[in-house]
């Protein structure tokens, strides 16, 4: 794998990590707000569309926190990769990942040949 390319992927990543991390924080904190504005209006809404609407909010913040554990995860991973020199090999046949895949989508761990297989259900 081209250094350049493998450094510029690098700092993509952290920078996603960055991201990932922020919004993760973020989750509880927009959380915390809308408590104490409810509190502040306690006559706001009908209370079963309250409820409904707690329900849903707490469903969503849920399912973002999970998608970004996920994100968190592979972000991880692809850094870990990098480091130990392993960064860009398919894990079903060993062979590099083209780098303009990687580019688009940096924490694949699968070549395209691969992937379609894989997806064709073979
Ligand atoms: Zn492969």
């Amino acid at each position: 794998m081209n250094e350049e390319i493998l450094q510029k992927i690098k700092e993509d990543l952290l920078k996603r990590k960055a991201q990932v991390e922020a919004e993760e924080g973020g989750i509880g904190k927009a959380d915390a707000h809308e408590h104490a504005e409810r509190a502040s209006f306690p006559e706001y809404g009908d209370e079963s569309d309250e409820n409904a609407q707690e329900v849903s909010q707490y469903t969503t913040d849920l399912e973002a926190e999970r998608v970004l554990k996920g994100t968190l995860k592979d972000i991880n991973g692809a850094l870990k990769a990098i480091e130990k020199g392993t960064y860009g090999i398919c894990k079903y046949c060993g062979k590099e990942i083209d780098a303009k895949r990687l580019l688009v989508r940096p924490f694949s761990s699968a070549c395209v040949a691969c992937k379609t297989k894989l997806q064709a259900g073979a």
